[in-house]
């Protein structure tokens, strides 16, 4: 499949794109003809091309897609259920009885209402935390996204449970179980949290992914209360404990970071460690820290953006995020010139392909197709001085115009290709009913 982009600006300077193989083939001036039939294939948009498909790029805007560091994508399911209720409350009357009701198709139709949402907002990537990984990896590869999929292991008090989360993850590192199409589809061990997996679980965990190479995905310091309550069980910050349990380094995928101090940044920062900041939930959940960012960035952390689930966000839109992100930041610091626009962008886009192992990031000859085309014409993003200003602090899902995952049409002129719209709606509200009907 390839595809021809005729005209988009590119940091403000008209340019045509080729895409072949779901790679960017070369960029190439906005008035450059249609490319000769290298590939052998037909010429469907224009006869004699060498191209399946050309879409007009006129007056819009290419930027990388956008990547979610941190989700819970079937949790869609629970957007709205709840709200202004407090965490503890929240999860014991609300999610977790839901949440226990949730079969594997509830999984997989609530994993495809959130990526579809995603592909609306020019999301083509996210790095997932949930339980029946199977459905969440068909959802990832019916839809054409891009996705980290978690092995997630909590330990909710029965042996025999944490006994087979362990023995699945085993068998996925270890190659027995399939991952799920290696284009498109990735292994993480996600412990659920320090507070929720045994230290020597961890300990395990970790072993295993060193010897498998495999990223850990574990969320980390994301209240004061699982501070306080490591110092006292464990005499150390959560950060210290994890180095001790051998979780500490350039794979460890480490998701919120509220209440970290000095010396836990420099653990994490020597270690080419990632953060993933998730500043909406960790608003709406009032967990009272603010991440921080720029000692995160002076300590030499890698740090991506995330949007947690949707029944914390309530939505899955990194735009908003990386305005929530950048604004939280500005008013923490006092500095208006904290988090501007484009390190906001980074961490969506550049910074993000970089820490999920997504290759190159940007938009040059070689990098993956993973772009997004966006129409700034209508009044909210007029008038354009700065694209990347406009993107960030103007722009929402809606003004995304054109989705594109490895080189494949995900979404043109909003209008979804992948998928029946209506049909993946349709079926994610009548599961979500039929679940919380017995209730
Ligand atoms: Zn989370």
């Amino acid at each position: 499949m390839s595809l021809f982009i005729r005209g988009a600006f590119i940091e403000g300077t008209p340019r045509s794109i080729l895409i072949r193989e779901g790679k960017i083939a070369a960029l190439l001036p906005s008035d450059a003809p249609l490319p000769g039939p290298e590939d052998g294939e037909g010429g469907e948009a224009e006869a004699g091309a060498g191209v399946a498909r050309v879409i007009d790029g006129a007056g819009l805007h290419a930027f990388p897609s956008f990547k979610n560091g941190h989700t819970h994508v079937a949790m869609v399911l629970f957007r709205g259920y709840g709200d202004d209720m407090p965490l503890m409350e929240w999860l014991q009357t609300r999610i977790w009885p839901a949440e226990g009701r949730l079969t594997e198709e509830d999984v997989y139709l609530g994993a495809r209402l959130g990526i579809l949402e995603m592909i609306r907002g020019g999301t083509t990537f996210f790095n997932e935390m949930y339980w029946h990984r199977p459905a969440i990896v068909r959802a990832v590869e019916e839809m054409g996204v891009r996705a980290l999929v978690g092995c997630t292991l909590i330990d909710l008090g029965d042996p025999k449970m944490l006994e087979s989360q362990q023995r699945e993850m085993l068998d996925l590192a270890e190659g027995r179980i399939p991952i799920g199409d290696p284009d498109r589809v990735g292994l993480a061990l996600a412990p659920h949290s320090i507070y929720t997996v045994p230290p020597d679980v961890l300990r395990w965990v970790g072993e295993l992914a060193g010897r498998h190479h495999l990223p850990v995905h574990i969320h980390l310091s994301e209240t004061q209360e699982e501070v306080d309550r490591c110092l006292e069980a464990h005499g150390c910050r959560p950060t210290v404990l994890l180095d001790r349990l051998g979780l500490v380094n350039s794979r460890l995928l480490a998701v919120h970071g509220q209440f970290l101090d000095e010396a836990e940044l420099a653990l994490l920062g020597e270690a080419k460690a990632t953060l993933v900041t998730n500043p909406t939930a960790n608003l709406k959940l009032a967990t009272g820290g603010i991440f921080p960012y720029r000692a995160a960035r002076e300590a030499g952390v890698r740090v991506c953006l995330g949007t947690d689930g949707a029944a914390s966000n309530n939505n899955l839109d990194l735009l908003e995020e990386m305005k929530i992100a950048a604004l939280v930041q500005k008013h923490r610091e006092k500095d208006a010139t904290v988090l501007p626009a484009r390190e906001a962008l980074a961490m969506a886009t550049t910074t993000a392909s970089e820490a999920f192992g997504l290759g190159r990031g940007g938009l040059e000859a070689g990098a993956p197709a993973d772009l997004v085309l966006m129409d700034f014409s209508g009044p909210s993003t007029q008038p354009l001085h700065d694209p990347v200003s406009t993107l960030v602090y103007a722009a929402n899902a809606s003004h995304v115009h054109t989705t594109i995952c490895a080189g494949r049409v995900l979404m043109h002129d909003g209008r979804v290709e992948i998928c029946d719209e209506a049909e993946v709606i349709g079926s994610a509200s009548e599961a979500i009913h039929r679940v919380l009907e017995g209730l």
